[in-house]
């Protein structure tokens, strides 16, 4: 039996990078007021259809839809924002507070080609900063994605922003854009040919090179920017700047989203493959009112685990905390001086196996050295009749032998020592 295609086991060894990451983004987003929300992965196709739009790839070819036994229309969530945003009008969490500052993580489903950094089961981090129009709402995001890149000790990417202005402003770019496309249709690539007709703007981030080649004459977004959209996007980068974030306007970079407007923004590493996007986001002030909510003008991002991981795994060894103590015991089972032990670590959360291989006393203790163990606690015959306990530094190959009364204080020098 096998995973589903696109699916993937994350195994123990791998599970650190994950508990890693919880931890940093945790302590990072809880000290910028930020809360964590946890939505259902399911949920009605509608939201989507309303919310990411039906001219878009999550949309038109990429959603784990079906219908329940119920018959009802659902979806395997293909991106936070949209759960986030209706868990917030079913919630009405608008009424507590005109700010919501909220973050996720979890498993998002697409139906996509699977290769390395795109699976159809993956998951993303996400951050969404909702009631505020300011252009420091949008910098306070971006500052926060970078905060997080830093303490997980990447150093190797770039941040990409542009504006894409409002809807009516993106509106009449898109019909200017699509009247010079046509004239060069046929020397389009196929995917390009298609948005022709149903998301023009997409047509922007087309890696073709010869598609890139005529849109280098096209006409450009940022001319079609009136005074509101360029003042947030000036004020923006002026942010950066105090902040010293270095950016590159990309006045090509288009969200794949429809929601967006004003900022946007991507996160790319040096990857020499097409996934080198880790982290996406923008600003989406409708979005809330289009899923009948009031105004709420919001910004965030997703990033996206599986890639960021890759590269971790690059650069940052987590190693695996040794077990300090290895009990080897007699497979004589009358005495409860097993658990009287095993309490009292417990009580002093060392790291500790009970050796249950039903070996010999003498393998056990090979175990122990070999998981490199620094003590291992030995429970004999004698050691049981006597109630004692035969402890080993495996290093030095001291031994000595503890009364079970007096293990308590014995343990307690222990954990000493291992801060020392
Ligand atoms: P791409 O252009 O790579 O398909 P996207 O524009 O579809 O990305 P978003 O919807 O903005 O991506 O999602 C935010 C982030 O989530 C991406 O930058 C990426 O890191 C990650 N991501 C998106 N789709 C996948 C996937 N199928 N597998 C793994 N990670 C993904
Ligand atoms: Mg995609």
């Amino acid at each position: 039996m096998q995973p589903l295609r696109g699916t993937k086991d994350i195994l123990p060894n791998e599970i650190r990078y994950w508990q890693k990451i919880y931890q940093v983004v945790n302590k990072v987003l809880t000290h910028n007021n930020y809360k964590e929300i946890r939505t259902p992965i399911l949920e009605n196709t509608e939201l989507f259809l309303q919310s990411i739009g039906d001219v878009t790839d999550i949309v038109n070819k990429e959603m784990y839809s079906f219908s329940d036994r119920g018959g009802r229309n659902i979806t395997l969530r293909p991106e936070g924002t949209a759960s986030i945003a209706r868990a917030v009008i079913s919630n009405k969490l608008y009424l507590n507070s005109k700010i919501n500052r909220l973050w996720y993580l979890g498993p998002m489903f697409r139906y996509e080609r699977p290769q390395k950094g795109r699976q159809r089961q993956f998951h993303q981090l996400g951050i969404e900063c909702m009631g505020s129009p300011m252009p420091r709402a949008d910098v306070e995001v971006i500052k926060i994605a970078i905060n997080i890149l830093k303490q997980l000790k990447l150093e190797e990417w770039h941040l990409e922003i542009n504006s894409i202005g409002n809807l009516e402003e993106r509106i009449k770019y898109t019909n200017h854009l699509k009247l010079y496309l046509y004239k060069y249709e046929s020397d389009l690539d196929e995917d390009s040919q298609r948005r022709l007709k149903d998301n023009p703007l997409r047509i922007l981030d087309s890696k073709n090179t010869k598609t890139q080649a005529i849109l280098n004459d096209s006409p450009k977004l940022k001319e079609y920017l009136t005074t509101e959209s360029l003042k947030h996007f000036e004020e923006v980068c002026n942010n950066l700047n105090k902040l010293s974030i270095k950016y590159y306007i990309n006045d090509k970079l288009v969200r794949g989203l429809d929601y967006y407007n004003y900022t946007a923004f991507e996160i790319k590493t040096r990857g020499i493959n097409e996934q080198n996007t880790i982290c996406g986001g923008g600003r989406y002030d409708e979005l809330i009112k289009q899923l009948g909510g009031p105004y709420t003008p919001s910004v965030g991002w997703a990033m996206g685990l599986e890639r960021l991981i890759i590269i971790m795994k690059e650069k940052l060894e987590i190693i695996e905390s040794k077990k300090v103590i290895y009990i080897a015991n007699s497979k004589i089972d009358n005495s409860d001086i097993i658990w009287q032990l095993i309490n009292t670590i417990d009580k002093y959360q060392i790291h500790f196996e009970l050796d249950i291989s039903n070996n010999s006393l003498n393998k056990q203790i090979k175990k122990a050295n070999q998981i490199g163990s620094k003590v291992c606690f030995i429970i004999g015959n004698n050691e049981i009749l006597h109630e004692y306990i035969t402890i080993k530094w495996l290093e030095t190959g001291t031994q000595q032998q503890v009364p079970i009364c007096k293990i308590d204080n014995y343990i307690k020098y222990i954990k000493f020592s291992l801060k020392t």
